[in-house]
């Protein structure tokens, strides 16, 4: 791979500068207690105001949990933020002032955890099979045969179906299609039906294609291949995500990067996001980067297939081109997956799962993708690169293997930047776990959440789990109280494509709602920490929260107009909040119809 220029020129801020941004934001907001509102630096007083957005309510997650009126905007960047008469002082003759008619105004959304050109590219270009649209198997063959009908796919060409993860506990016949319910569906084609992001079903021409032999039980990029008892392979395919030749075409990728990503998240109100990104189409992203301004803030991930061995030691190759604005694309970490997902019984617990599927090995405790050591060097790799190393880790097992890595970063000294563990405490947490995050918080751990699943996955939960080990996790209120800051991210790969709305994730932390009914009530946590968990805790994740996050002097003018004010709304009326408008550097980018 070739190199770019030196990663140090290009990396998010280290702690250190974190830490001042930080401290001086408190000391900015405390000094305006009196008048949150005054502008703290005098130089920019007498420039004018570009855009003033005023007669709002202004939740601006600043330290203090300030509610402001108006904000004044200059140069993509947060001017003032106070009374309408304060920023009205801002206006010149050429401002532009906009009146927000009482509407509820909070910081623009910040997504911790999201895969944009997966999503993009089943949105374009994957048959939907997803439940409940797609109710059975039957409909879901139904539906393969009829768009390789309709779009007359050549013979040869690969077919890629969605479900949703945990589709056999979903689909009516509680099972996924069979390989050879998908031969007879795609007699022509290679076909692979995706089971969420870490299982797939393949038939027979697919089983060819990717070279797969009687009694072969791993791919060339770690993926594992199930057999039944005479060795044959099943067509159950496991964290073969990169043996399965997916990657769109050029041209897809581009327009991709260039609409169809900003466009479907500031829809929902995000203005920044964490794209982890497979390593074949990040050199889009770069080309992208050097010429296209976006209406999204690209912080990007590389990751790597499933047991980390291609990362390779020096990632200064995956850096944003210098002619890349650092505001809109910058490479902040690499992700690695240590285990599968509990939902579709592959997280790694220390205790088998409950109950049986016909696509579990004997005693089914999950797949370890990624070893201890493995998980070691990949942490190493991202401490010394000065980026985020990112392990995503499921099941109890697994957290436990993150946790060592990422220690054994800390105690090397070797780590520059923040440190973070995906998922983490979603599907389960132990006390020990809470614990040991606690402890590292200090050293630059951040972990992300999906609050979202807590609407699909409980009752999966519970069958594949069992009540003790299912409680233990979405412990929000219990992380809050900790000080962990749980940073939301959407986790959208375009299987859960509905978990592009934050207000579903805010729904379900507020009201403790969950697929099977309300769940750990105690939990809950109050309307403002969930939208911290969507603003201010993904941003500081990102190591930005000097510049994203809050609405505050000098951080980016990025903000969400919404239909209903959150902080007073009956809290089983969040689910329907919409997003009316979604600002981004001061400029509106969406607008609701
Ligand atoms: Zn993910």
């Amino acid at each position: 791979m070739k190199k770019e220029k030196a990663l140090s020129a290009l990396l998010p801020k280290g702690i250190t500068r974190r830490d001042f941004m930080k401290t001086m934001a408190v000391i900015s907001a405390a000094a305006g207690t009196t008048g949150l509102l005054q502008s703290c630096g005098s130089s920019s007083s007498s420039a004018s105001a570009d855009v003033i957005y005023r007669n709002g309510k202004i939740i601006t997650i600043d330290p203090l949990e300030s509610i402001a009126q108006a904000v004044a905007v200059k140069d993509g960047r947060i001017l003032r933020v106070g009374t309408n008469s304060d920023v009205n002082t801002l206006a010149g003759p050429s401002t532009k002032v906009i009146d927000l008619q009482g509407k509820t105004v909070v910081p623009g959304f910040v997504d911790a955890h999201t895969h944009p050109m997966e999503t993009a590219m089943m949105i374009d270009s994957w048959v939907d099979c997803r439940y409940p649209g797609t109710p059975s198997v039957v409909q879901a063959l139904k539906n393969i045969q009829l768009w390789i009908k309709n779009r007359a796919v050549p013979k040869g060409e690969w077919v890629f179906a969605v479900g949703v993860s945990a589709s056999q506990n979903k689909y009516i016949e509680k099972r996924l299609p069979t390989k050879a319910e998908l031969d007879t569906a795609a007699p022509d084609n290679p076909i692979a039906f995706a089971n969420g992001a870490h299982m797939a079903v393949v038939n027979s021409v697919a089983i060819s294609a990717l070279g797969i032999t009687r009694g072969m039980t791993k791919l060339p990029h770690g993926g594992a291949v199930q057999l039944d008892e005479n060795g044959d392979p099943t067509g159950v395919l496991t964290d073969a995500m990169s043996d399965i030749p997916s990657t769109p075409k050029l041209a897809d990728l581009q327009r991709y990067y260039t609409k169809i990503i900003q466009e479907t998240w500031n829809q929902h109100g995000f203005t920044s996001l964490m794209a982890i990104t497979p390593s074949a189409s990040l050199p889009v992203l770069q080309a992208v980067s050097k010429r296209v301004k976006p209406t999204i803030r690209y912080n990007v991930s590389v990751w790597t297939s499933s047991n980390g061995a291609e990362m390779p030691e020096d990632v200064s190759a995956f850096a944003m081109p210098k002619e890349a604005d650092p505001q809109w694309y910058e490479f902040v970490g690499i992700k690695v997956w240590v285990d599968g997902e509990n939902d579709a019984r592959t997280g790694w617990m220390y205790e088998p799962y409950i109950g049986s599927f016909p696509t579990d090995p004997p005693g089914n405790r999950g797949s370890l993708v990624t070893t201890q050591s493995e998980s070691n060097r990949f942490a190493m790799i991202g401490g010394r690169a000065g980026v985020m190393p990112m392990l995503h880790v499921a099941g109890d097992a697994a957290m436990d293997i993150g946790l060592n890595a990422l220690d054994e970063l800390i105690k090397s000294g070797q780590r520059k930047n923040l440190i973070r563990l995906e998922h983490y405490g979603v599907f389960q947490m132990m006390p020990s776990q809470l614990q040991r995050a606690k402890d590292m918080k200090r050293h630059g751990l951040c972990i992300s959440v999906q609050p979202t699943w807590m609407l699909e996955l409980v009752k999966a939960n519970y069958e594949n789990m069992g009540a003790p080990r299912t409680e233990t996790g979405f412990l929000f209120r219990t992380m809050i109280d900790a000080g962990l800051e749980p940073a939301a991210g959407t986790d959208v790969t375009g299987v859960y494509l509905e978990n592009l709305n934050p207000f579903l994730g805010i729904y379900a932390s507020v009201t403790r709602d969950s697929d099977n009914g309300v769940f750990l009530p105690k939990e809950a946590v109050t309307a403002t920490e969930a939208l911290k968990m969507w603003t201010i805790w993904p941003a500081r994740s990102l190591g930005k929260d000097s510049v994203i996050g809050s609405i505050e002097q000098g951080k980016y003018a990025d903000m969400v107009v919404l239909s209903e004010d959150v902080l007073t709304i009956d809290p089983k009326k969040l689910k329907e909040v919409q997003v009316l408008k979604t600002i981004v550097g001061g400029n509106v980018v969406y607008e609701a119809k």
